[in-house]
Formats: structure tokens, C-alpha cells, sequence
């Protein structure tokens, strides 16, 4: 992925993308001091960059560094990049990491670099094929107490748990895991938040150790909208059996059906399909009111 054509915007400046490289005694390598986003474009436009680029700069906060940039400006370099690199459905990946001044756990000098990718992702909006729903397993790593890590922070660090659960569930052929937390309760995907329907009403866990997604609260909004009951609340494993639809929402995932979850069955059903397509309409550029 690093032998690509095109440019990344990398510390103010935009360098060829074979170019954009950083030093292996960089203290977010070493010790995972380093935040990042995922954004996606839909007609050239970031569905709402400010709440990406402001989480960014709190998850740096939280991590007790300053992103060196103000949310404008990280906006403005990412609109420029999208132009220059002609890019309309895109994935942006903004990250801000600890440099490699100094080696050691302690990096209070280390430069705060910050850098933008992004690369063409097609929209994917084929309602037919998402509604089979995927399969998911059940991870065997849980999310931490708030207590023991950062866990509003979307910092690199926390991803460890989420490839080795994803890794062990594509190895047995599922398409992600379903994590619980520290106490037993479910949680969310590797990389999405989860919901479930019962008797037409949508049920999601309480993000009180997990990212409260931006896609998680703009589905809320749209359910809330068309008039459908959401309840935030704990939800243990044995109850999955009690629902009948449940659905992944993330950057990337969007509005996902699941149709498995390790033995538990449910049937991407009505609820999923009308935020599905609530959640495509929300996310395309509004056009011009003229046209
Ligand atoms: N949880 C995790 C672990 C994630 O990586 C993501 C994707 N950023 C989400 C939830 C969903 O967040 P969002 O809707 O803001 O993309």
C-alpha cells in the first residue's frame, strides 16, 4: 500500500505518496502514542469531517498531546488533498503520532506529526447484497475498563485487541467478531458499533467504554426520526437470542445487517434496510436546491 501514485499531505506540505515515510525509532511505532481517523468522501465531500477532525484532536488531548493544527486547518488539507488527488468516493485516513526525537517511554519533546491519506472507496450502496447480512464470531479479547485504557480516545493503541479478534474470525471464516467488555456486556464490532431490533424496537449498548461513533449517533438520529423507539442500555450475550435483527454502523461498515453471531441467528429484516437506505441518503452531498 505504501508503492502507490499520488500524494499524502504530511506535516503542512503534500509529498509523493512513495515518499511519505517516517523513521523505525518513531515513538508511535514503539509505544502506539499515535491517533487516527477514518473518513469517508461521497461526491467529493467528507460526511461530517469537523466531528472527524475534532475527535482527532481530542484523541490526541486524551493521549496528553497537542495536535499541532488547528481544525481548520486539517479540514482545509483535506479538501485540497481529495482536489489534488481527483478523488470523489474516498477513504481519508488522517493520523497524528509522537516522533522520534527522543527513544524511551518518556517522549514529552518528541515533534507531534500529522499526516493525511486517501484512497478511491467506492460507495457501496447495493441494498440486494447488504441485506444478506455477514457473520460474525465471538472475539476473545474484551474492552477495557475505562479505568485501565483511554477508551474515547480512537488511538492506535486500542486497535491491537481488534486485529487479533478480527484475524482469529476470518481464520474461521467469519467476516468480523463481536467484542464484549470488561464486565461481560456487548460491546461492538472490531471496528463498527452494533445494534439489535426486538418487537420494533432498536437496542444498542450504552458506549460508556467504547467510540461513541459518529455513524452510531447519526443512525440514532435517523431511527429517532422515523419515529422508531432506540434504547441505549447494557445488553449481555444471553439475550442476543431475544432479537430478531441486528446491524453494524461505522465509517466504513455504514449501515451493515449481521445475520450470525457465533450460534445466535437473526434476519435482516425491515428496520435494517430502512436505515440502510436512510443512512445512504444522509451521507450523498446535499445537491443544490435548483437541481
Ligand atoms: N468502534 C470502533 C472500534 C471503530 O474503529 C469505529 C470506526 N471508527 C467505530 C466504532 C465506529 O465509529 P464511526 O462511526 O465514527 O466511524
Amino acid at each position: 500500500f505504501d508503492q502507490l501514485d499520488g500524494e499524502i499531505w504530511f506535516n503542512g506540505e503534500f509529498v509523493a505518496w512513495k515518499d511519505a515515510k517516517i523513521h523505525v525509532l518513531t515513538h508511535g511505532l514503539h509505544y502506539a502514542s499515535a491517533v487516527f481517523e477514518g473518513e469517508r468522501a461521497y461526491g467529493g465531500e467528507v460526511f461530517k469531517l469537523r466531528a472527524h477532525t475534532d475527535r482527532l484532536i481530542e484523541s490526541g488531548r486524551i493521549l496528553g498531546f497537542k495536535v499541532p493544527y488547528t481544525a481548520d486547518e486539517i479540514d482545509a488539507a483535506t479538501n485540497e488533498l481529495l482536489s489534488r488527488q481527483g478523488l470523489s468516493d474516498a477513504y481519508v485516513r488522517p493520523i497524528a503520532w509522537r516522533g522520534s526525537e527522543m527513544m524511551g517511554v518518556s517522549a514529552q519533546n518528541n515533534r507531534i506529526n500529522v499526516a493525511i491519506a486517501s484512497w478511491q472507496w467506492p460507495s457501496y450502496f447495493d441494498p440486494e447484497q447488504k441485506m444478506k447480512g455477514i457473520r460474525l464470531d465471538l472475539a476473545q479479547y474484551r474492552r477495557p475498563d475505562p479505568m485501565t485504557a483511554p477508551s474515547k480516545s480512537k488511538a492506535a493503541g486500542l486497535y491491537m485487541i481488534c486485529t487479533i479478534s478480527k484475524h482469529a474470525a476470518e481464520a474461521k471464516g467469519y467476516a468480523d467478531a463481536l467484542m464484549l467488555d470488561w464486565r461481560g456486556r456487548v460491546a461492538e464490532a472490531t471496528g463498527a458499533n452494533v445494534f439489535f431490533v426486538k418487537d420494533g424496537v432498536i437496542h444498542t449498548p450504552t458506549a460508556d467504554c467504547f467510540l461513541d461513533g459518529i455513524t452510531r449517533r447519526t443512525v440514532i438520529d435517523l431511527a429517532k426520526r422515523r419515529g422508531i423507539e432506540v434504547v441505549e442500555r447494557a445488553i449481555m450475550p444471553e439475550e442476543l437470542s431475544g432479537f430478531s435483527e441486528c446491524f453494524l454502523t461505522g465509517t466504513a461498515a455504514e449501515v451493515t445487517p449481521v445475520s450470525e453471531i457465533a450460534d445466535w441467528r437473526f434476519t435482516p429484516g425491515a428496520i435494517s434496510k430502512r436505515l440502510v437506505d436512510d443512512y445512504a441518503d444522509e451521507v450523498m452531498p446535499k445537491r443544490a436546491a435548483a437541481e
